[in-house]
């Protein structure tokens, strides 16, 4: 087989050999005690990962999937999007085309959302959900979860807070029952690691009981629906038994590493990045104070040529990140999440610099 460049754009990421021998396990049926054993390995797993005791749920299909589901399951009045660069952007698009009553907070691209305009927003009274994005892949930036956190314990406690972490679960640490987020998305193909096609989420008992009281929720989305399955320790669907096997196997690396050696990996991946950017005369995407640390977002400050980069790192067995939309050559990023460690990370960056030095 053809031998595909090392993968260092923010999702899919590099998926490790070993990684990839698990997605081969043989199949097993999706009703049988071996499902369900794998299922419950799998969910109490994630359950670690997040900090959570709330149910988890595994989908076989991407994480735009459960930005609507989210929807779904919890839009009586009227949903507020905070929107700070592209799938901010889009998830709003989905509020629409679904019909809902929404608004949205706009940022400029490289921003972090910021508490004090939910508030005001939110202080209108025509919402009832909270739809935001952690990382915003397409800035490398993060937003704050805690002040959002605490804004709406205090004032807004009936709020549905539903947050996506496509690119930052599992890579950076949320607390998810500390910070009383309703709904939290990732798909697999970022900072778990595995291949892209399968998601999962963690649901509130006060998302699944505003889930009760929803009517015209389809099935597909439904969260009571998985609820009934999640008993019983399977998906209401046949799901992608090789992501299965794959997440068992990541979850397997993630207890050997240690949560916290994990969340400081991908901070020393993403302060090394940042320093070796500013080193060669480069400025971050990001404002201060929210950069992510599974994605570095570079500001092209210098205009290197980055479709030459490209194309030499290309030969040279990498695929880089040439900025996303209308970023493309003024921004570009680096991903440093999920299998890829510091050695890779270094690996990628000493070839960047020698291509640098041949231009
Ligand atoms: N949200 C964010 C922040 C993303 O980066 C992406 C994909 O890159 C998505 C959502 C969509 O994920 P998926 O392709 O799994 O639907």
């Amino acid at each position: 087989m053809k031998d595909f460049p090392k993968l260092f754009i923010p999702g899919p990421t590099h998926v490790s050999n070993e990684v990839l021998d698990s997605l081969k396990t043989p199949q097993i049926g999706h009703r049988t005690p071996e499902l369900s054993v794998l299922f419950k390995e799998i969910h109490d797993g994630i359950q670690k990962v997040l900090y959570t005791k709330n149910r988890i749920y595994l989908v076989s299909h991407a994480a735009t999937g459960l930005w609507e589901a989210g929807l779904v399951n919890a839009t009586k009045k009227g949903v507020l999007h905070t929107v700070n660069g592209a799938f901010s952007s889009k998830w709003a698009l989905v509020s629409k085309s679904c019909g809902y009553e929404y608004d949205v907070l706009d940022y400029e691209w490289g921003m972090g959302t910021k508490s004090e305009d939910i508030d005001r927003k939110l202080a209108s009274g025509k919402f009832d959900v909270l739809a935001m994005v952690h990382n915003e892949t397409s800035t490398g930036v993060k937003s704050d979860l805690e002040s959002v956190a605490n804004l709406l314990k205090e004032k807004y406690p009936d709020i549905i807070w539903i947050v996506d972490a496509v690119s930052s679960m599992a890579g950076i640490k949320i607390e998810v029952d500390r910070l009383e987020i309703d709904l939290l998305i990732s798909s697999t193909q970022k900072a778990w690691g595995l291949p892209a096609g399968f998601s999962v989420c963690s649901v509130s008992d006060k998302l699944f009981n505003r889930s009760k009281e929803m009517h015209n929720k389809g099935y597909f989305f439904d969260f009571e629906v998985y609820e009934k399955y999640r008993l019983k320790s399977q998906t209401p669907t046949t799901p992608s038994l090789p992501h299965m096997f794959g997440l068992s196997k990541i979850l397997g690396l993630i207890e050997k590493e240690g949560l916290e050696s994990r969340w400081a990996r991908h901070l020393e991946m993403a302060h090394y990045t940042r320093d070796w950017a500013l080193r060669n005369g480069q400025l971050l995407f990001p404002e201060n104070g929210c950069e992510s640390e599974t994605i570095t977002c570079i500001r092209n400050e210098r205009e290197w040529d980055i479709n030459k980069i490209n194309e030499i790192l290309l030969q040279k067995g990498f695929r880089m990140d040439r900025g996303y939309g209308p970023l493309r050559g003024k921004a570009f990023r680096i991903a440093h999440m999920g299998n890829v460690y510091m050695e890779d990370l270094l690996e990628y960056l000493n070839v960047f610099e020698e291509v640098l030095n041949g231009l």
